[in-house]
């Protein structure tokens, strides 16, 4: 018999790393009620025709295609902002604006595996259609900003750019549309001497080398410095107006936010007209999230034009940090519980205990192997729990229970009606 493994790409997940990506997934959910966005449901397969006019080249040749029974060709979902893009086009078009929704699941991209790259990983997405006012910028930065501080993320940094600049640049300069999603995507992996090489001018040459050059923690100096050096590019300087203003509004109803600016900063993905941001951790180089505005989109859909800025965190990115700063051992830490019967007869009496614990929010779980008690206090020993409640008839005779501490070893025979306080003390 053959002994079966995942695909490449892909993985199960198991035991903490399954806690810690329920831990992260509960998070999000808690972020998208906090900020007042409703949780949508679409399909992991979509048309391909549909993933093709909204996804950009790079993620175009990494989509999972095939053909359906019914000769349909499709795709497994790379992202979500498409199937959102078709919702707010279709179904959601008369909906009042803006329409905030929060889509949660797994996204397929046939990427190179490495540790943090995957083929089938998760994301919770974030979209904010309607609206190109810069609070609206804001509001995807602060609520990114939220989640990763309750998940106890430390010295975490967002990268903000402004596609615009660079945008304006090139397109005052007449290159057309095609040659700079080529430049960008060159950036966007900092072949930087690539990207340049496809520029005739030496003007224009010199002043994306100079926005290559400018990176600084002081945003408002890197951002009083753009300005100055597309002075003569109208369109860089109305992207740079617009990202003072979101930068504003950001620092001043978030003080003690981390970010630095970077002028030259691309994202992969072709669509995004706007405000674009990462989000990283001093320990790892790939980024946890990012996102930004894309007023364009829904226009390729056939809709009015409508504008709309969003992002994607990545749940597995997320965890490998959490692992990395060492954050994952709280979780799950509530106090769990084995309720062990000693004997068939009270066996009713123990599933009561269990069902009253349960009903306080107590983690139990029942000896359910029939095991005699030492074999059982092994089992639940190894399994990490803290407490065994152990129920024997001499004891419930006295409206008494054993407690067994498994972490210090100590056992006390305590009141019945004491021993919800003695677990969650
Ligand atoms: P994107 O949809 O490309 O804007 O990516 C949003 C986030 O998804 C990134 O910041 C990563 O955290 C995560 N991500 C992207 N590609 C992968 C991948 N192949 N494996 C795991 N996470 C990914």
């Amino acid at each position: 018999m053959p002994t079966f493994q995942t695909v490449r790409g892909m993985r199960d997940l198991l035991g903490k790393e399954a806690q810690t990506f329920t831990y992260i997934i509960n998070e999000a959910q808690k972020v998208a009620s906090l900020f007042g966005f409703k949780k949508v449901f679409t399909p992991h397969v979509e048309s391909l025709e549909l993933l093709s006019a909204k996804s950009g080249e790079e993620i175009r040749q990494r989509m999972f295609i095939f053909e359906d029974l019914g000769g349909r060709k499709v795709a497994l979902r790379p992202e979500f902002t498409a199937s959102i893009a078709r919702l707010a086009t279709t179904d959601l078009k008369t909906e009042p604006k803006p329409l905030k929704l929060f889509s949660l699941g797994t996204v397929y991209r046939y990427d190179e595996p490495q540790r943090g790259r995957y083929r089938e990983f998760w994301q919770s997405n974030f979209e904010l259609i309607g609206t190109n006012k810069p609070e609206a910028d804001t509001e995807i930065i602060l609520l990114t900003n939220k989640f990763i501080q309750t998940l106890n993320l430390q010295g975490y940094v967002f990268k903000i750019g402004h596609i615009g600049i660079i945008r304006g640049i090139l397109s005052q300069e007449g290159i057309e549309e095609k040659t700079q999603n080529a430049i960008l995507q060159r950036m966007d992996k900092k072949e930087y001497d690539l990207a340049l090489k496809l520029v005739t001018s030496e003007k224009c040459r010199q002043t994306l080398q100079n926005l290559i050059d400018l990176k600084g923690k002081d945003w408002q100096d890197t951002l009083k410095q753009v300005n100055t050096l597309v002075s003569s590019y109208e369109m860089a300087k109305t992207a740079t107006d617009n990202l003072l203003e979101i930068l504003t509004l950001i620092t001043f109803s978030c003080p003690n936010i981390s970010l630095t600016v970077d002028p030259a900063f691309a994202r992969g993905l072709e669509y995004y007209t706007g405000m674009i941001f990462e989000i990283y951790i001093p320990q790892l180089e790939i980024a946890l999230g990012g996102g930004g505005r894309y007023d364009r989109l829904m226009e390729t859909f056939g809709s009015e034009s409508t504008p709309a800025v969003g992002c994607a965190h990545g749940i597995d990115r997320i965890a490998i940090a959490l692992q990395t700063q060492n954050t994952v051992s709280n979780i799950g830490a509530e106090h769990n519980v084995m309720v062990i019967p000693i004997t068939e007869t009270v066996k009713g009496e123990a599933l009561k205990i269990a069902q009253q614990l349960r009903e306080r929010g107590v983690s139990v779980e029942f000896e359910l192997m029939g095991r005699k008690m030492g074999k059982a206090l092994e089992d639940a020993d190894k399994r990490g729990l803290d407490y065994a409640v152990i129920v024997g008839k001499r004891e419930l005779e006295e409206n008494n229970i054993v407690l067994k501490d498994l972490k210090k070893r100590e056992q006390i025979i305590i009141p019945l009606t004491e021993l919800y306080e003695k677990i969650i003390k």
